[in-house]
C-alpha cells in the first residue's frame, strides 16, 4: 500500500479484493498523521476510536458488503457535528462543547461505513481565506511551510494534500473549499445551494453555506458528493431529490474582462494554457460578459457578515461552550463574547450588525440583496449560451503567512469564488499545474461553474481537465 498515491477508487478495489483491511489502512494514516501533523497543524484532534471504526468496516467487508466509502479514512472540518465528539469551529467560544447529534452528511457517511480520522483546523467560524484566523494556530501548506493552505477549510485541504487522509469534508460560504483546494493542489467542490443538507453544520452565512468534498481526483470527489447530497427534511432549504441533468457540456464561457483585474500573470498563463488544452480536446471556448459579477465582493462582504452576525448571536455564554460569569446576564454575554471570539469574528459581527441596523439597512443590506439579484441574472443569461463558465479559482498561488494582515487584501483573494455562492450555483476547483515561487512549485486551480443542479457537467469537464493535464 502506497498511501502517497492512493485514491479512494483504488483503496475501494484493494479493500474489496482483501489486499489490505480497513484496519491496516486506518493504521497507516494514523502513523503518517503522527509523523506529519505536528508540523502542519492540519488536525485539531485525531479521534481515539479510529481503529474501532475501521474494525466495524472490516466486519461489514467480511460479510461481503461494499459501499463506495466503506472503510475509507476521511477528515472532517471542525464545524461539522459528529455526535459525542468535540466540535469547536476553531473558536475558544465553543470550548468543551460536545456535539449532541450528528450532521446529516455524517449520518450519510456513517451509513456507508466511512472512517472518520479526526477534525481539521479552519479559520474561526469559517471566516477567512488562510486558516490563520484559527484560535488554535495556523495550518501550513504542505507545498511550502511558510505559506498558507488557503481557507477557511485549510486543515482539510492540507491534510489531504499531505496524504493524511483519502478524502475530506469542508464548508464553502464564499470559496472555503475551492480556494484551499486550489492552493493545496487537490480537487474541491461545492454543490448547488440546497444540494447538501446544512443540518449539523455550524452556520455562518445561511443563504451561502454548503458542505462539500475534497479529494485527489474528480471521480473521488463525485463519490463523496454522491454520498452526502440528497434531500433532508431538517434543512428547510434542502432541495427535493431529482434526477441529475445529463447533458454533455460542450461550450465553456470565459468572462475575460472580469479576469483581467489583479490576477497574477503566471496564474493567468496557466489558465489560458488549460483552456487551450480543453479546446484541443473538443470544447468550444467562448468569451462572455458578466457585467454585475465584479460587484460580488462588495455584495458578499455585506450579506455574509449580516447573516453571520445573527447566526453568532446564539453564542452567549449560556447555551454553548465557554461561559465567563459576569455580574448579571448582560455582563455574562459581554464577557463571554469578548473573550471567546477572535478578532476577525468580532469584526464581522460589527459589520453585520451595522449593515442590518435601522437607518443603514436600506443603504447596505437591501442594496446588496438587489445587486445579488443582478449577479444571479448575469449567470442565468450566460448559462443560456454556455454550459460551463471557467475562471482561475484564486487570483494568486498560496501566499505567505502574515502577508495579508490587511483584511481587505485577504477579502480580495475571494474575487472568483464568492459569485458562485451568491448565485447558489455549483462550482469545482481542479488543479491546473503549478507556478514557481521561491524555488517551490506551487499548485494553482481552475474553477468551473455550471447552472443550478448541473453538478454532472462539472464532474465531466473536471475529469476532462484532469485528463489533458496529465
Ligand atoms: N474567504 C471567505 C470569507 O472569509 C470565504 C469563507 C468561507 O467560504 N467560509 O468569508
Amino acid at each position: 500500500m502506497d498511501i502517497e498515491t492512493l485514491t479512494i477508487k483504488e483503496a475501494r478495489r484493494a479493500l474489496d479484493a482483501k489486499e489490505f483491511t480497513a484496519h491496516d489502512l486506518a493504521a497507516a494514516f494514523l502513523a503518517r498523521i503522527e509523523k506529519k501533523n505536528a508540523e502542519l497543524n492540519a488536525f485539531l484532534e485525531v479521534f481515539v476510536d479510529v481503529l474501532e471504526q475501521a474494525d466495524a468496516a472490516d466486519a461489514r467487508i467480511q460479510k461481503g458488503e461494499s459501499t463506495p466509502l466503506l472503510g475509507i479514512p476521511l477528515a472532517i472540518k471542525d464545524n461539522i457535528l459528529i455526535k459525542g465528539k468535540r466540535v469547536s469551529a476553531a473558536s475558544k467560544i465553543l470550548d468543551g462543547y460536545v456535539a449532541p447529534y450528528s450532521a446529516h452528511v455524517i449520518e450519510r457517511l456513517q451509513a456507508q461505513g466511512a472512517v472518520f480520522l479526526g477534525r481539521t483546523n479552519m479559520d474561526e467560524f469559517a471566516m477567512g481565506g488562510s486558516t490563520e484566523n484559527s484560535a488554535f494556530g495556523r495550518t501550513k501548506n504542505p507545498h511550502d511551510l511558510a505559506r498558507v493552505p488557503g481557507g477557511s477549510s485549510g486543515g482539510s485541504a492540507a491534510a489531504l494534500a499531505a496524504h493524511l487522509c483519502l478524502g475530506a469534508l469542508g464548508t464553502d460560504t464564499g470559496g472555503s473549499i475551492r480556494q484551499p483546494a486550489a492552493l493545496c493542489g487537490i480537487v474541491g467542490m461545492k454543490g448547488t445551494y440546497g444540494s447538501v443538507s446544512r443540518f449539523g453544520a455550524i452556520a455562518m452565512g445561511s443563504s451561502l453555506d454548503q458542505i462539500g468534498p475534497f479529494a485527489h481526483t474528480v471521480e473521488d470527489t463525485q463519490t463523496i458528493f454522491d454520498a452526502i447530497a440528497g434531500h433532508d427534511a431538517r434543512d428547510a432549504t434542502s432541495l427535493p431529490d431529482k434526477k441529475a441533468v445529463d447533458k454533455k457540456p460542450k461550450v465553456i464561457g470565459v468572462p475575460r474582462a472580469f479576469l483581467s483585474q489583479g490576477t497574477d500573470p503566471d496564474v493567468l498563463a496557466r489558465f489560458e494554457e488549460s483552456l487551450a488544452l480543453l479546446s484541443a480536446a473538443g470544447y468550444e471556448v467562448r468569451n462572455i460578459e458578466l457585467p454585475a459579477v465584479p460587484h460580488s465582493l462588495a455584495v458578499y462582504y455585506i450579506v455574509m457578515p449580516a447573516e453571520a452576525s445573527t447566526n453568532l448571536a446564539r453564542f452567549d455564554g449560556v447555551r454553548f461552550g465557554l461561559a465567563v460569569p459576569g455580574e448579571h446576564v448582560l455582563d455574562t454575554y459581554k464577557k463571554t463574547r469578548g473573550q471567546g471570539f477572535g478578532k476577525e469574528v468580532r469584526r464581522r459581527i460589527l459589520i453585520g450588525t451595522y449593515v442590518l441596523s435601522s437607518g443603514y439597512v436600506d443603504a447596505y443590506y437591501r442594496k446588496a440583496e438587489a445587486v445579488r439579484a443582478l449577479i444571479k441574472n448575469d449567470f442565468a443569461r450566460a448559462f443560456a449560451e454556455v454550459d460551463i463558465i471557467a475562471t482561475p479559482t484564486s487570483p494568486t498561488p498560496a501566499f505567505k503567512a502574515g502577508e495579508k494582515e490587511d483584511p481587505l487584501a485577504m477579502y480580495a483573494a475571494d474575487i472568483f469564488t464568492v459569485p458562485v455562492n451568491l448565485a447558489g450555483i455549483p462550482g469545482i476547483s481542479v488543479p491546473m499545474k503549478t507556478v514557481l515561487r521561491d524555488g517551490n512549485e506551487l499548485p494553482v486551480g481552475i474553477q468551473f461553474m455550471a447552472t443550478h443542479g448541473n453538478e454532472q457537467a462539472l464532474f465531466t469537464v473536471g475529469a476532462a481537465c484532469e485528463a489533458v493535464m496529465r
